[in-house]
């Protein structure tokens, strides 16, 4: 998204202040228009960028940096929390019995949020269905049927009836068992009223506990006004933004939050039930400003480990880190990899990392990662158990062998062991650190 640029352009300009000890008012200057450019270019409300603009230049001249912050940290440091506290924080969502109503406009990606954030409930140990109320789009019952089953969550709908309000009561007794309810709504214009008479009737027949506004990234300045529409007919509590993936800008998306009074709630960044993340606003500005997301980062870790582990339970990382490095650790990995999502969204939550870093790849270089993965998949499933528990045990026979068999080459069969040994060595190096020595190295990337 748009908002991206903001990392890489202040990075610029805040290396400019590397070595400098104070800050002058044209130091500051400069960095406030590049934030000014970046997020007015991103869509963001002119008057938001103004307001903000005043309090980084009011705070970073007028506040005493604490002692020992040089120029650079301490400007980056106030823009950092002006930022977070404009976008304010996230939306309270107890994980506790609750209804959850999503509005939005067609084609927003309520259906995909309401069984992402199914997805994401049941994760958190709760029981999810989701109720499906759309009536006027050919295809939302099978959609939303669908993904809820990928999800592996409850759900309810009646494609046989016309009326969303009677689907939506019946839906609530039928999922009396679950703890939260999600009911999706039809797409409709804020402004159409005979819809928002419509959602009116559903939110008097569901009384939510929340609702939801769901908003796509790429939607402008026009995302105010749906926002204010919705928020006085049906009360809007927390917005979930999609499509973040994408090329979209964002700061319309910005602009309902701060209409709404609300907060963010979700954030939506792909097309299957798993890419969907809990908005945390500090998390989200590190990001945007190529500061990383470590939290995000180790979540994402942990779950894909954890289902790589569920595949196989014989499996046990912890002894990655202790015993020898085998191929079948390696085969693991990689599916964590895989599971861990697309690689250009996990390099923007490692420090030092975001920020445009993976724009300088070519757009394919990724994809023949992927397929490289699969082709060591294909070869690794022609190794006997004993090659894979020690690799240095295959010779050139068995290379011969295992390339026949795999329908590859000897050469990929080589480069396959060859990355397993480069994996291997990087791991002794971790072996061998104390966490003081991790740390460190933390400090080092973050800064
Ligand atoms: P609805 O009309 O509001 O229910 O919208 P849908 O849930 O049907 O979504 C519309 C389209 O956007 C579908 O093709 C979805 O796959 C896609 N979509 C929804 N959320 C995301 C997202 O976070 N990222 C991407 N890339 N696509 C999304």
């Amino acid at each position: 998204m748009v908002l991206d640029n903001l990392g890489s352009s202040l990075r610029g300009t805040l290396n400019d202040l590397r070595g400098k000890s104070r800050i002058s008012e044209d130091d500051i200057d400069n960095v406030v228009k590049e934030i000014q450019r970046s997020l007015l270019q991103a869509d963001v409300d002119t008057s938001l960028v103004m307001d903000l603009s005043d309090s980084i230049k009011t705070r970073a001249l007028e506040e005493e940096p604490p002692s020992s912050t040089s120029a650079r940290d301490w400007v980056l440091r106030v823009v950092y929390e002006e930022m977070v506290d404009l976008i304010g924080e996230s939306t309270e969502l107890p994980l506790e019995p609750q209804t959850i109503m999503l509005a939005g406009l067609y084609g927003s990606g309520k259906t995909t949020t309401a069984a992402k954030m199914a997805w994401w409930f049941s994760k958190k140990g709760l029981r999810p269905a989701v109720i499906q109320t759309d009536t006027d789009r050919p295809g939302a019952y099978d959609q939303s049927k669908q993904m809820a089953e990928n999800a592996e969550v409850d759900f309810y709908g009646d494609p046989d009836e016309n009326d969303p309000v009677t689907i939506a009561e019946e839906g609530l007794e039928a999922t009396a068992d679950a703890d939260i309810r999600i009911v999706d709504t039809a797409g409709r214009d804020g402004l159409n009223q005979e819809l928002i008479d419509q959602i009116e009737r559903i939110d008097d027949a569901v009384n939510p506990d929340r609702n939801l506004l769901v908003i796509d990234a790429a939607m402008g300045q026009s995302a105010k006004e749906q926002a204010q529409e919705f928020e006085e007919s049906i009360g809007i509590d927390g917005v979930a933004i999609t499509k973040l993936d994408g090329t979209a800008k964002g700061g319309g998306a910005l602009a309902a939050v701060n209409e709404t009074d609300s907060s963010i709630a979700f954030l939506g960044t792909g097309e299957t039930v798993q890419d969907i993340e809990r908005f945390e606003p500090s998390g989200f500005i590190s990001r945007l400003l190529g500061m990383g997301d470590l939290k995000q980062l180790t979540e994402r870790v942990e779950r894909a480990m954890e289902e790589t582990q569920a595949e196989d339970e014989d499996w046990d990382p912890e002894n990655m880190l202790e015993g020898e490095f085998t191929l079948k650790d390696m085969r693991h990995q990689m599916s964590a990899m895989d599971k861990m999502g697309p690689l250009d969204q996990v390099m923007d939550m490692i420090p030092g990392m975001g920020g445009g870093l993976m724009d300088q790849l070519p757009d394919d270089a990724m994809d023949v990662t992927k397929d490289r993965m699969r082709e060591f998949e294909v070869i690794m499933d022609s190794m006997t158990e004993k090659e894979l528990e020690q690799p240095r045990s295959i010779g050139a026979s068995q290379v011969k062998r295992i390339a026949h068999g795999s329908g590859t080459s000897e050469e990929r069969v080589q480069e396959l062991l060859e990355q397993h040994k480069m994996m291997s060595k990087t791991l002794n190096q971790f072996q061998g650190m104390g966490d003081a020595d991790m740390e460190r190295m933390m400090k080092q990337m973050g800064g």
